[in-house]
């Protein structure tokens, strides 16, 4: 019977529009959306033009976009016997954000490409399952702000805003909160220096130790941006001070995070490395459905360390808490050249190190100004970009 009515909730919960279907947390948001039975309204990728035809025939959604103009031709002229629309660039991004039989739309997007579907779909009161920290970095103020307008919910899908959004159910006064506690892996170079750090290679980066992730994100794990995001994302998230937010380095990431209330009781959610708990749970807030992923086996899993983090070696995060205390444009001049530096990385253009570095110019040369309208944020976006490449070139 308990069973039963929790598998109602679920089949009567959602139509999805799944912004970026290919990478790895639209993949994973897919398996979801088959396993819990919801049904997709869009799905949009950037250029993955045979996963998406897969995707479209297997999922059936109304609309299927490519960024890429080139792709989307193909994708038309491959899906031609269905009855899936093809529509392209920024435009159809968000078309597939604000469709009308949409209710939720999961912004798997990486970068700060995502930040205007998300605020067309919170003008439409869809709820946001956030998995683009971008947005909330470069335009957190603006989409917080747009949601509270439009009474639009943001649920997030990062593994560790996640593990605090369910750690606050319950406490209904924001003056209990003292402090969020983010865990982070530390990611494959923990516990090095600067001399060691200084030999790394693209490959060496992607080699992540507990998540399996894009290669973007793999990256600003390995130099701790990642978490550095992270801690501006929470930020915005849940409207606390720099000063309400730690990071402990957890290698095992078995705990997502954790939050202290003003008695000192800690909070914590616990559960396998895995982020198809933190979408599952986006997309059935607020009830719990059966489970898509395995449970965690108290009695097998490793013992649970914490350590402080290393902000002396890992440069970009040092920088990304500074930024965290600047308001205006600083944050995004941080994302933007980061994205730019991590993209130069990964053509094997530059070395490990320097990605802190050209973030460092970035910030040290590009005039900060307000980021209060996406005109603004978009303007310093793509000045911290050109500081990059200027510098590189
Ligand atoms: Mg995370």
């Amino acid at each position: 019977m308990f069973r039963g009515a929790l598998r109602k909730v679920c089949d009567s919960m959602r139509k999805i529009s799944l912004l970026g279907a290919t990478g790895s947390i639209g993949r994973q948001s897919l398996d979801v959306i088959a396993a819990c039975g919801m049904s997709v309204a869009a799905i949009t990728a950037n250029k993955s033009v045979a996963r998406l035809e897969e995707q479209t025939r297997q999922f059936h959604p109304s609309l299927a976009v490519c960024m890429d103009e080139a792709a989307a031709a193909d994708l038309r002229v491959r899906i031609a016997d269905t009855n899936t629309r093809v529509a392209s660039g920024i435009e159809g991004l968000v078309e597939a954000a604000t469709l009308p039989e949409a209710d939720c739309v999961i912004t798997a997007v990486v970068g700060n490409v995502g930040l205007r579907p998300t605020l067309a779909a919170l003008r439409e009161k869809k709820r946001i399952a956030l998995a683009n920290k971008e947005t909330l970095v470069c335009g957190g103020e603006l989409v917080m702000r747009t949601a509270r307008e439009y009474g639009a919910e943001i649920i997030p899908v990062d593994s560790e805003h996640s593990a605090l959004f369910q750690c606050l159910q319950g406490s209904h006064d924001h003056g209990e909160l003292k402090r969020l506690i983010l865990t982070c892996s530390g990611g494959p170079f923990f516990g090095q220096n600067r001399e060691e750090l200084a030999g790394y290679t693209k490959a060496d980066a992607l080699k992540h130790p507990t998540w399996k992730m894009g290669a973007k994100i793999t990256v600003d794990c390995a130099t701790l941006m990642n978490k550095g995001l992270e801690f501006i994302e929470a930020m915005r998230l849940y409207s606390v001070s720099p000063d309400q937010v730690d990071i402990a380095i957890h290698r095992q990431s078995i705990v997502h995070s954790l939050v202290e209330f003003q008695d000192n009781a800690i909070l914590a959610q616990l559960g396998v490395p895995d982020m198809r708990l933190s979408i599952e749970y986006a997309l059935t807030y607020p009830a719990r459905c059966p489970a898509v992923v395995e449970p965690l086996d108290l009695f097998s899993c490793p013992p649970l360390e914490f350590h402080r983090p290393d902000y002396e070696t890992f440069t970009c995060l040092k920088l990304a808490l500074q930024c965290a205390r600047r308001p205006g444009t600083p944050r995004v001049v941080l994302n933007g050249a980061n994205e730019a530096a991590v993209g130069l990385f990964l053509e094997d253009k530059i070395r490990f190190l320097e990605i802190g570095e050209l973030v460092q110019y970035a910030l040290e040369t590009v005039p900060e100004g307000p980021a209060d309208t996406l005109e603004q944020i978009m303007e310093a976006d793509r000045a911290a970009r050109e500081a990059v490449y200027s510098r590189t070139r």
